[in-house]
């Protein structure tokens, strides 16, 4: 192995990064640069403990929580950087993001569903045959709708609403959509396949997106179960990872459908379906010829005649402070501390749980030790350490305790759009979460794949942190004397053998993306690691 001296600065950091927390729980001797045992313990039974109830981004706990570290961070003298650099000094280190706790229903929900060619100059005798069609018996707003109301619109099926380039497929391509409501399917023809080719497009934000994007006023989508109560999309709630749909997004019952599509002229909803499934599925395509498409195999959209809808959408969300805790240890050398590495973990975990959980009931506190309290207690073992050593460290560091991670990497997300040390100067990221159940010295690293040198380092600081250290021998004399890598001048190089035990059983992973923040960066072409223990039962359970 032939490695630059020059990389040592950056090696070292990996390598205490990495096994900061192997020190042996035996070990007693307190020593302010090297990880402590108690100390980890006490940030993980403080974290992880009921009164900060799972750290629910948004809750009560979860701001315990950000204090408790932007406490810690205050005393190993980071600079709090919640801000912009320029003003971190008298700012606080929480950098607040947009999140929504919650939705529900607002005052002035409605659809109203005339049978006849109706324009906003209707007689009254047209309107005298309009239809209320009812709040969550009939038909319900989705969380991501944008508020709004569209009066007395033209509507078009549009089969399964989806615009698939990729696929070479357009629900939209003989539609003329624009300025109209586009009634699409739920799901894709697939079925319940989770494999099938149009699997990634069943999320009906896909379909919003095709719909806005081809002029829709409104996007209304047909329930795929019988029984609207059991309709998954019926049931308000909020992705905070998504955003507003830009226009009014609802979903109606199978029955409000069938009437509203039938008194359009169309074939009853089941030949609907029955038609958008077989044009694509390639097989015959009687169903298509019956219900009046042109041709086989061709995008089914067909105009309703002498209806109109109008929609009214009215969405109340529950805004709630999210916070990421920012600290900044700034480089001590003239020139590289203008480069930033970014050091994470999230602290956010599943609150009372909910979504996403696998405990078997609502209410139970999901403690969240190991997610992600264990990769917190690491960072603020690894901040101190720091800040204790800082006239060693050549380049910024900035630490960050992530929210929203839980939520679909809210707060990483945000983050990486407004950094407080610019991206461009931003030279790595390293992650952490879950890195507290490590079992037979089993270690992931994840992407190494994202710079270079990573797999290097990694396999170096591997070697050097386990007992003895790493030694090499020079060239002319490889089984010569073993000398300490610390003996290395700057700027040597070593063409000879490095010779040691490696300390972790590493299983290094490629890739740069993976479930957690180190993917936000990762997305913004930032060299990444993601350290973490392997998987176990527990995951996502109380814990
Ligand atoms: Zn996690």
């Amino acid at each position: 192995m032939r490695f630059e001296i020059k990389q040592r600065r950056l090696l070292s950091l990996s390598l205490i990064l990495i096994f900061a927390l192997s020190v042996p729980a035996q070990q007693t001797r307190i020593e302010q640069s090297a990880p402590n045992v108690e100390r980890l313990r006490s940030h993980i039974t403080y974290l992880a403990s009921d009164a900060l109830e799972g750290r629910r981004t948004g809750t009560e706990g979860a701001n315990k929580a950000a204090e408790y570290i932007a406490r810690e961070f205050a005393q190993y003298g980071l600079i709090p950087a919640g801000g912009s650099l320029s003003e971190a000094h008298t700012g606080a280190s929480f950098q607040k993001f947009p999140f929504v706790a919650g939705v529900e229903l607002g005052r002035t929900n409605a659809m109203l569903f005339t049978p006849s060619a109706a324009t906003s100059g209707a007689t009254a005798q047209t309107r005298a045959t309009s239809l209320d069609l009812r709040l969550q018996e009939d038909w319900m707003p989705l969380g991501f709708s944008m508020n709004g109301r569209a009066e007395n619109l033209s509507a078009t099926f549009v089969g399964y609403g989806i615009t698939a380039s990729e696929l070479n497929h357009d629900d939209y391509a003989s539609a003329d959509v624009n300025g109209r409501v586009a009634i699409a399917l739920a799901d894709t023809p697939d079925g319940d396949n989770p494999h099938g080719q149009f699997a990634r497009y069943a999320d009906v934000r896909w379909k919003a997106i095709a719909a806005r994007e081809h002029g829709a006023r409104a996007l209304m989508v047909v329930a795929s179960e019988e029984n609207f109560r059991d309709e998954r999309l019926a049931k308000l709630s909020y992705d905070n990872s998504a955003g507003d749909a830009g226009l009014p997004v609802v979903i109606v019952s199978r029955q409000s459908a069938q009437r509203i599509l039938t008194t359009g002229g169309l074939a009853p909803l089941a030949d609907l379906e029955r038609a958008a499934r077989e044009r694509i599925s390639s097989t015959s395509s009687s169903a298509a010829v019956a219900v009046g498409a042109n041709q086989a195999h061709k995008p089914l959209a067909l105009p309703l005649q002498n209806v109109s809808l109008t929609i009214a959408v009215d969405i109340k969300r529950r805004e709630v402070p999210a916070m990421n805790v920012i600290g900044i240890l700034e480089g001590s050398d003239p020139q590289l501390k203008t480069e930033a590495i970014v050091i994470g973990a999230h602290y956010d975990h599943l609150g009372r749980g909910g979504s996403g959980s696998l405990a078997p009931r609502e209410g139970d506190i999901h403690h969240g030790a190991d997610d992600n309290a264990s990769g917190v207690a690491g960072l603020l073992e690894l901040a101190r350490i720091f800040s204790a050593k800082r006239a060693r460290i050549s380049r910024t560091l900035v630490f960050i305790a992530f929210s929203g991670e839980e939520e679909g990497l809210l707060g990483s997300s945000f983050y990486v759009n407004h950094p407080v040390v610019p991206l461009e100067q931003t030279v790595a990221m390293i992650n952490m979460d879950m890195i507290g159940r490590m079992r037979d010295n089993k270690l992931i690293v994840g992407g190494v794949g994202t710079a270079t040198e990573w797999r290097d380092w990694i396999g170096m600081a591997n070697f050097k942190a386990a007992p003895g250290g790493l030694v090499f021998t020079t060239p002319d004399q490889p089984n010569g004397p073993r000398h300490p890598i610390s003996e290395l001048p700057a700027g040597a190089s070593v063409n000879g053998s490095i010779i040691g035990t490696p300390k972790f059983t590493l299983t290094l992973n490629e890739d740069g993306y993976g479930p957690s923040d180190h993917s936000s960066f990762y997305a913004k072409k930032i060299s990444v690691l993601f350290a973490h223990s392997l998987f176990h039962r527990k995951y996502y359970s109380l814990n």
